[in-house]
């Protein structure tokens, strides 16, 4: 194993396996003498490509047979849009629990299309959820929408709101498939592939079909769930080797033990990092303890310049992309599916040696 390390937030890094596997059949995939983005989405062994991702992708996750999964474009921003123009078409307000960045920018882009109703579910702003029950106001509302993973602060919630028989909306973007959930409290939930699916390019929508053929009139066919839903997620040409390499993913999440042994790898990931995080007085995480996401970790040292320095050396020692996002600053190392414990340990020994080099 090379001793470099990618802890990009997004695009991310992927399996190593998946990406050596796509070497071997870039040239000649499935005997064709051809590679898989030059043959027709519509042709018999893409269709089985697709077919298989389908079956694969419900097996991992557990999604029940009536539930759709569309394979879309756009990234989870286009699905900021279409949310409101699928589903908010009855009682004509949705209701949007932010808890940062995403879930903030996603309730921004449903008022171009629906009344929006946003509650910040922070205790006293700081990086902790409070109340998560929204049963009693959640029927008032044609969908909750949330964030369970925000990707740039670092703050995830593993509680799934309640909001009684109404309809759940989750954007999973960051923690997608690392870890188990129970499907069923969802009405959708939706990814953009680039930190644990595959490469950016394609969006999952995992909907339930009661939801699905209520789009408000004027809604365009790509971002219609009826239409897209009857025509395979293929109304248009859709990007079918990001959609290959999300399949090889899944294949490779199957074969090293499902979301289970996944989850289960996680939590010793963020465990140990956080566990040093916690002894160090040299750096802080600012997340509660019960928020701390098991995909993006956030630190600083609370000092700007001391920050800079520590993301050049770290680069320089092979641990890429620590600079944290640019709307909050310090480092951010993202631990998705795809990074082993090897690199965790890495960037641990790497930060033991700057904070006794600095303090
Ligand atoms: N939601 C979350 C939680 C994200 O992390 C991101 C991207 N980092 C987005 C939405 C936006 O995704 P995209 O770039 O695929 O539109």
């Amino acid at each position: 194993m090379s001793n470099v390390f990618n802890f990009s937030a997004g695009p991310a890094m992927m399996p190593k396996a998946v990406l050596e596997q796509a070497q071997r059949e870039l040239l000649n995939w499935q005997e064709q003498q051809t590679s898989v983005m030059e043959v027709s989405h519509r042709g018999k062994l893409f269709m089985e490509l697709i077919t298989q991702a389908d079956k694969d992708f419900r097996e991992l996750y557990h999604i029940p047979d009536n539930y759709k999964i569309l394979f879309l474009q756009g990234g989870a921003r286009g699905q900021f849009a279409a949310l409101p123009m699928n589903l908010a078409n009855n009682k004509g307000k949705a209701l949007y629990l932010t808890s940062g960045h995403w879930s903030s920018t996603a309730a921004k882009e449903a008022r171009l299309f629906t009344d929006v109703e946003e509650v910040n579910i922070l205790k006293d702003g700081k990086l902790e959820t409070g109340n998560l029950d929204f049963s009693d106001v959640a029927e008032q509302y044609d969908y909750v929408h949330y964030c369970p993973n925000e990707t740039i602060s670092g703050v995830e919630i593993f509680d799934v709101p309640n909001v009684g028989d109404a309809v759940l909306v989750a954007d999973m973007s960051s923690n997608i498939l690392s870890r188990e959930i129970d499907v069923n409290q969802f009405g959708v939930i939706y990814a953009g592939a680039q930190k644990n699916l595959g490469p950016a390019g394609i969006t999952i929508v995992i909907v339930r079909e009661d939801l699905i053929g209520n789009a408000r009139k004027e809604t365009p066919s790509i971002w219609n769930y009826e239409v897209q839903s009857k025509s395979d997620s293929m109304i248009n040409t859709p990007p079918t080797f990001a959609w290959y390499l999300c399949s090889l993913v899944f294949k490779h999440l199957l074969a090293t033990g499902g979301v289970t042994a996944m989850a289960k790898r996680n939590r010793e990931k963020a465990a140990l990092l956080y566990a040093y995080l916690d002894q160090s007085d040299f750096y802080q995480n600012n997340v509660a303890k019960n928020n701390r996401s098991l995909m993006n970790v956030t630190f600083t040292t609370g000092d700007d310049e001391l920050n800079a320095k520590f993301v050049a050396e770290a680069t320089a020692a092979g641990l890429q992309a620590l600079k944290g996002h640019k709307v909050l600053g310090g480092m951010r190392a993202s631990i998705y599916n795809a990074m082993p414990i090897e690199g965790v340990q890495a960037l641990i020994a790497f930060m033991q040696k700057f904070e006794a080099e600095n303090k």
